[in-house]
């Protein structure tokens, strides 16, 4: 019997930012075109744009550049506000959670894209993640419960950020970080995680913050950990649903449980810096591996689905795909939201990101 091709639930989308005041170098060279069949996104080459810049800028690194584009499911450019990225993106996950499949969003890119913007928002501007909490607690059904953890990915290690600073960098197991336990029935679990219930979007954000400001603790320097650091949101749904049903002659509660996880990961460009420098820069500092296992996974599930169910896939080469175990793949439905700086400065960390984005779908 030939095996069922298993479904390949990722989908790609791609954010460009508008160019901002803070921007050094006004020029845009990323160009998104929503109106084509196939949405795109073309980097153009800077020089033939701008000419003689390449000499002027030492930034372009680069030896032969020419225009590329690349497709991807969704894209969005600098005048798509947030609401469009949600409603065609992420609004479709959310009657999957609720019935029970685990959803994954991440936002992906260079410190300084946008990937925050679109998760958390900006001042009075909502993100995404109000926004699936608004449409969750809106359309969740009677008997469902809700609980909530946040944790911070640092370095390998993984940090309580529901909880204040003595506790979490203190005593747990000696160095501060948290130990990933896995559950025969609940799958990856972080031993001693704060769980908070949750049945309001105001209850959940309130924890964001907090926790958020918990996260970024030198938000000028080097060293911003915000831009190192995986921000990692999971929601535990868990509903006993009414009418009983018979089952052989018994009246059963259907039970089901799902996970939704929105994650803002840490800045791409140190996954860059990897790539550049081949495999054996593993020992570098920087080095963000949940990125480049993270590529690795999707990338694995593609190619696996591509040949119906048969590829071997790796969860174990970081605490982030650990994690991530029982909500990528099989039945889960992931989004990718890849996010681009738009100016010439930012050239190769774009084509880096598009790259990685592409890679994934
Ligand atoms: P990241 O989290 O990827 O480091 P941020 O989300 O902090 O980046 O964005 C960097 C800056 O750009 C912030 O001031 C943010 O408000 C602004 N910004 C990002 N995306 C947008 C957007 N789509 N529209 C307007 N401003 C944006
Ligand atoms: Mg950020």
């Amino acid at each position: 019997m030939r095996e069922k091709a298993k479904p390949f639930n990722v989908k790609v989308a791609v954010r460009v930012r508008p160019i901002l005041p803070h921007d050094r170098d006004p020029r845009p060279v990323v160009r998104v075109d929503r109106e084509s069949a196939k949405p795109s996104v073309t980097v153009v080459d800077p020089d033939k744009e701008f000419p003689g810049l390449k000499q002027n800028i030492d930034y372009l690194r680069v030896d032969y550049i020419r225009e590329r584009s690349y497709e991807f499911d969704h894209v969005y450019g600098p005048t798509q506000p947030t609401d469009t990225v949600f409603q065609e993106a992420v609004e479709p996950l959310i009657g999957p959670v609720l019935d029970g499949q685990n959803v994954t969003i991440f936002a992906y890119g260079q410190t300084g894209s946008g990937k925050t913007h679109t998760m958390l928002g900006h001042r009075g501007d909502r993100g995404v993640i109000q926004m699936a909490l608004a449409k969750l607690f809106n359309e969740q059904k009677e008997h469902t419960r809700v609980t909530v953890s946040f944790v911070e990915l640092y370095n390998e290690e993984i940090h309580d950020l529901l909880i204040d600073e003595e506790r979490r960098y203190g005593n747990h197991n000696g160095v501060g970080g948290l130990d990933l336990r896995e559950d025969p029935i609940k799958g990856p679990c972080i031993a001693g995680v704060t769980e908070m219930p949750a049945s309001d979007v105001e209850t959940v954000m309130a924890l964001l913050r907090a926790g958020n400001e918990r996260r970024t603790q030198e938000p000028t320097s080097a060293n911003d950990t915000s831009s190192r650091s995986h921000a990692v949101l999971q929601l535990a749904i868990e509903s006993s649903e009414k009418p009983e049903t018979q089952h052989r002659g018994r009246r059963v509660k259907i039970k089901r449980s799902s996970k939704l996880s929105m994650i803002d990961l840490a800045g791409s460009e140190r996954a860059a810096e990897t790539k550049n420098s081949g495999a054996r820069l593993q020992e570098g500092a920087r080095i963000n591996r949940s990125l480049l296992a993270l590529g690795n996974v999707i990338n694995a599930l593609r190619r696996g689905a591509q040949k119906g169910g048969k590829s071997y896939v790796n969860f174990r080469d970081s605490k982030l795909t650990r994690l991530l175990k029982d909500s990528l793949g099989g039945n889960c439905r992931t989004l990718m939201l890849a996010h681009c700086s738009p100016t010439t400065l930012s050239f190769e960390e774009t084509l880096n990101t598009l790259k990685y984005a592409n890679r994934a779908r």
